[in-house]
């Protein structure tokens, strides 16, 4: 690969749990409802996605991992309504700059699939392939020609706990689509992806902690004015010294959270939240496309709002309608 290719490539891969984030984005983008994550070596040695998706059609795999080749974006002020989570057609191109590459897809109606093997960036092989529909990326010795990036990573471990992050918070944004995670042999996650918030968050929290969670659900305005806010909140008695248990999805992408989302979601606590006490969430802000800005960052995590005073509200007025009808 270029250096311009491996520079690029930095921006968007950071460490093996970006790897993960991009193809499961991409699973999803293609209709998925079942993504099934494996990670070795805390993804250095191989991550493994595979979805049930719409494929690839043979002769535009070479294409999906070229630069800015993306199948999801026809004009520049689609930029302003982008209703899937890919847009940039950087990821794969990035992935496959900094790594060794086999993609397997079968599109919807072929009869017979693909197999593209390309490392740092370099096609190596292209050949008809029996599989199943759906497209398989297998991701192997990530990093393997930009050491410096390698040094950088924290342990197995740590990386092994940001992949798992990211599928957590994929497989509660997305409840309808059945997520497994394997990390180094072990099945780690696993949801039914029966389309049930609570059922997700039974898997990844148990039973005692997700029954006792209270639901939200409230909208106001339509079109392009449309704010909806829904998902589950804990009551204030269920508290975290941290906001890891804080899932928060605008249009279901995840973003980080903190800024002032978090801090309206906080303030409708009010008093309830002991000093140095968080609450656990999932949420979910529906807006219209038009109304959000994801072009933020390459890394897709934070976004803009176009009426963010708007947003706020709902947000703040649902949580405490929800504590307030809980009887706290
Ligand atoms: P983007 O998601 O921004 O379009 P990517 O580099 O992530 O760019 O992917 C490039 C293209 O490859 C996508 O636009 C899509 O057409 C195709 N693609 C990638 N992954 C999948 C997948 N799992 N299933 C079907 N098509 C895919
Ligand atoms: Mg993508």
């Amino acid at each position: 690969a270029t250096v311009a290719a491996q520079i690029a490539a930095g921006e968007v891969i950071e460490r093996p749990a970006s790897v993960v984030r991009e193809l499961v984005e991409n699973a999803l983008d293609a209709g998925a409802r079942r993504i099934v994550v494996e990670a070795r070596g805390g993804g250095l040695r191989e991550i493994r996605v595979q979805d049930d998706g719409c494929g690839i059609p043979a002769d535009e795999v070479e294409l999906a991992f070229a630069r800015h080749a993306t199948s999801k974006l026809s004009t520049a002020d689609d930029l302003w309504s982008i209703a899937t989570l890919g847009f940039r057609g950087e990821a794969l191109p990035s992935i496959a700059a900094v790594a060794q590459v086999i993609c397997v897809t079968r599109a919807a109606g072929a009869d017979v699939g693909v197999e593209l093997r390309i490392a740092g960036g370099e096609v190596q092989a292209i050949m008809p392939r029996g599989c199943s529909p759906g497209t398989t990326i297998s991701v192997r010795n990530l990093f393997y020609n930009t050491p410096v990036r390698r040094d950088f990573l924290r342990s197995d471990a740590a990386e092994s706990a940001a992949i798992t992050s990211v599928v957590t918070q994929y497989a509660l944004a997305y409840p309808e689509v059945r997520f497994s995670l394997v990390i180094d042999g072990r099945a780690t996650l696993q949801t039914s992806g029966n389309g049930d918030l609570r059922a997700a968050t039974i898997e990844i929290y148990g039973l005692d902690v997700a029954r006792q969670l209270l639901a939200i659900d409230a909208a106001v305005g339509e079109g392009v004015d449309l704010v909806q806010v829904r998902g589950l909140v804990s009551p204030p008695g269920l508290t975290r010294s941290s906001r890891a248990a804080i899932h928060l999805f605008i249009n279901r992408r995840a973003i980080q959270p903190r800024g002032q989302i978090a801090i309206v979601l906080e303030e409708a606590y009010h008093t309830l939240l002991m000093k140095g006490r968080h609450p656990m969430a999932i949420l979910n802000i529906t807006v219209h496309p038009a109304a959000v800005d994801v072009n933020v960052h390459p890394t897709k995590s934070e976004v803009k709002f176009r009426n963010t005073t708007q947003v706020m509200s709902v947000l703040g007025r649902a949580v405490r309608t929800a504590l307030l009808e809980s009887g706290v």
